[in-house]
């Protein structure tokens, strides 16, 4: 069985994005639109600030108190797009209710769109001619190409159908000549259809789900590549599903961490047949901040120009 470890992978990315980076006067610079304070999201903004900053992309959080009305979320939008020193924008989600999560990705200028998730740029990959591609589907797909994984002519299947993993994987998929189905919580027959699969990518939000031969019901066909983008957080050994309790890795975790962060796929189980699997954490997550930060130099460059050398303010 293989590992499939992002950090090499992704950190490949950054230091080809830090290059880049380098030759933009004054640096590329990231908006990044936080609503409210939950604890998830604060984590995330601060990750991608790190390595942002890490490769000399100028970052920073616009804060909005939580409880803020529609109105003013989309004027930090119009903000952010109307200030011509900021390259990249984007808005954490998930939303507070009573947000339009449509009017918000509306408003955001496409071409500072950096999470690929304005219809202009969706419209763009559905027609093979992407220019920001959403960054954890693009990151599944350079964990796969740096580790030689075939798709041409193979077949794919997605487990999860969002906006954000489970649509645009399927559209990078195909456009590598890869047979794919999108599977879903009305797919009947689920682990007939995910055992067809060659590659497997597992993007749900439920832990430990997909499972194998010792535990069942038969995800995985062996031999399969195996692809989790789940993070769920838990707690306690109680919140983790029957197969996952006797987990070593995860009673550590809640032993030292005071909590665990588990993929959508039952590793122990799933590593026993499948022939190449990504851990979590490690595997797609570090793909996903690296991907932000080429497109955020991409962004730079688009505005800017090639050689980034033009100067903004
Ligand atoms: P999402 O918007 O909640 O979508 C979940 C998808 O899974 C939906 O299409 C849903 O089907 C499907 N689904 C849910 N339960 C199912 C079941 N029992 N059987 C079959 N399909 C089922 O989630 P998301 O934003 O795509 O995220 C998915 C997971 O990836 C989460 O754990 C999230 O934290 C993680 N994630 C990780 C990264 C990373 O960097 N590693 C990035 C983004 C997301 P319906 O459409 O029918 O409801």
């Amino acid at each position: 069985m293989e590992l499939l470890d992002g950090t090499p992978v992704a950190k490949r990315i950054r230091e080809e994005a830090a290059a880049l980076a380098r030759a933009f006067t004054p640096p590329p610079r990231l908006a990044v639109i936080l609503l409210g304070s939950d604890p998830a999201s604060e984590t995330y903004v601060e990750a991608k600030k790190r390595a942002a900053r890490e490769v000399g992309i100028r970052a920073e959080t616009v804060r909005l108190p939580a409880g803020a009305p529609p109105e003013a979320l989309l004027d930090a939008i119009g903000r952010a797009n109307g200030d011509p020193d900021v390259d990249g924008v984007l808005v954490q989600m998930p939303l507070e209710p009573g947000h339009d999560v449509s009017r918000v990705l509306d408003a955001i200028d496409p071409r500072k769109d950096v999470d690929g998730l304005h219809p202009e740029n969706v419209g763009l990959l559905h027609q093979g001619r992407p220019r920001f591609v959403p960054c954890t589907p693009a990151g599944i797909v350079a964990l796969l190409d740096h580790y030689r994984v075939p798709l041409s002519g193979r077949r794919a299947v997605v487990l999860g159908r969002s906006g954000l993993v489970g649509r645009p994987l399927a559209a990078l998929l195909t456009a590598q000549d890869a047979t794919v189905t999108v599977c879903h919580s009305r797919t009947r027959d689920l682990p007939d259809v995910c055992r067809e699969a060659d590659l497997l990518v597992a993007a749900i939000g439920r832990p430990g789900f997909v499972t194998s031969e010792f535990v069942r019901p038969e995800f995985v066909r062996p031999g399969a590549t195996v692809v989790d983008v789940g993070i769920n957080r838990i707690a306690s050994l109680e919140d983790a599903p029957p197969n996952l309790r006797k987990s070593e890795r995860i009673r550590q975790a809640i032993a030292t961490k005071g909590r665990a962060i588990i993929g959508d796929v039952d590793f122990d189980d799933v590593s026993g047949v499948a022939a190449a699997i990504t851990p979590v954490p490690g595997g797609v997550g570090p793909l996903t901040v690296a991907m932000l930060i080429r497109n955020t130099v991409e962004a730079a460059r688009l505005r800017r120009g090639g050689r980034g050398a033009e100067r903004t303010s």
